[in-house]
């Protein structure tokens, strides 16, 4: 056994320990995740790249390169941290064409205002969310461009999206770039038309699949935040990720990157038996219909190829 295959096999025996302990029935056998192909957090589509280099609630910041566009989208983790991670790519911060924020919380922007510092680029967002974000990136207006409906930059057409979230105005993003069409939407309290629409017939999804209902409710979180994270505006749990996923028409393979996973509420070998789960019963055949891989909050943990650089 490698150590990719020991590490899946552990976290796939910690499914059973972690709902015990919440008090959530037993996870099937069926809960490994050795037979599930292409883990790993990024995917790749003809020239176009998409690349987490963090995900989760300690920080956020997603890589896009298409032909010759180089695009983040959050700046959640540290400058340092983004700067190691385009690295793997032969990319530099100055290479970098524009960021795009999706909105204000502290693991989307809290190396914003350093990667603004670093670089010249233009920094794209909705005037709320720069507003809310505040004092952090008083320094640089003059690179603050307010998100129109649709925009092109180089060789990308970008469209934001709304979603629902507990921030002045959030958003989502759908990426062009020739036929390839990338959506990100992670932070929404449920799946909205518009949501729908934007993940629909894409080749590349990064969703949100944020945590484990029963996990979140037999957890260790004070209710409060129990009921925002379930709320309309909180974030998606693993259930409204997979049903999203097998309601969605298709081109023919889509490659989607399960993203924004709880540390306390969730487990990767989880997320992807109920992802798996429904999209079974729905039809759709993972690893051919539908490539599932894990964007993880320390995305230098790959799983797929036994590399944990
Ligand atoms: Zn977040
Ligand atoms: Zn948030």
């Amino acid at each position: 056994m490698t150590d990719s295959e020991q590490q899946l096999q552990a976290l796939a025996l910690s499914v059973g320990q972690a709902r015990q302990s919440a008090g959530c029935a037993t996870v099937p056998a069926a809960a490994t995740m050795l037979d599930i192909p292409n883990l790993g957090d990024e995917a790749r589509q003809g020239d176009c790249l998409v690349s987490m280099l963090a995900s989760g609630s300690k920080g956020n910041a997603a890589f896009f390169q298409c032909g010759n566009t180089r695009v983040l989208i959050d700046a959640g983790i540290s400058c340092r941290r983004i700067e190691n991670g385009l690295k793997r790519y032969g990319c530099t911060l100055n290479e970098l064409d524009a960021v795009f924020i999706t909105h204000e919380h502290t693991d989307h922007v809290n190396g914003l205002a350093t990667l603004l510092k670093r670089t010249h680029m233009p920094v794209y967002t909705t005037l709320e969310t720069w507003q809310a974000i505040g004092r952090k990136v008083e320094d640089f207006t003059e690179r603050f461009v307010r998100l129109p409906r649709r925009l092109v930059l180089k060789d990308l057409q970008v469209e934001p999206f709304s979603i629902s979230h507990d921030a002045a105005r959030p958003v989502g993003y759908t990426l062009y770039h020739g036929n390839c069409k990338m959506t990100l939407a992670t932070d929404l309290g449920f799946v909205s038309p518009e949501v729908m629409q934007a993940a629909s017939y894409a080749d590349i999804l990064v969703l949100e699949a944020n945590h484990d209902e029963e996990m979140l409710k037999n957890g260790p979180y004070p209710y409060r935040l129990q009921q925002r994270i379930l709320g309309a505006r909180g974030h998606l749990s693993n259930t409204a990720a997979a049903k999203l996923l097998a309601a969605i028409p298709s081109k023919g393979m889509m490659r989607v990157l399960l993203a924004h996973r709880s540390e306390k509420n969730n487990t990767p070998a989880l997320s992807l038996h109920t992802v798996r789960s429904v999209l079974s019963r729905s039809g759709k055949v993972v690893g051919q219909d539908i490539v599932l891989r894990l964007a993880c909050q320390h995305g230098q943990v790959r799983f797929q190829d036994g590399g944990n650089t």
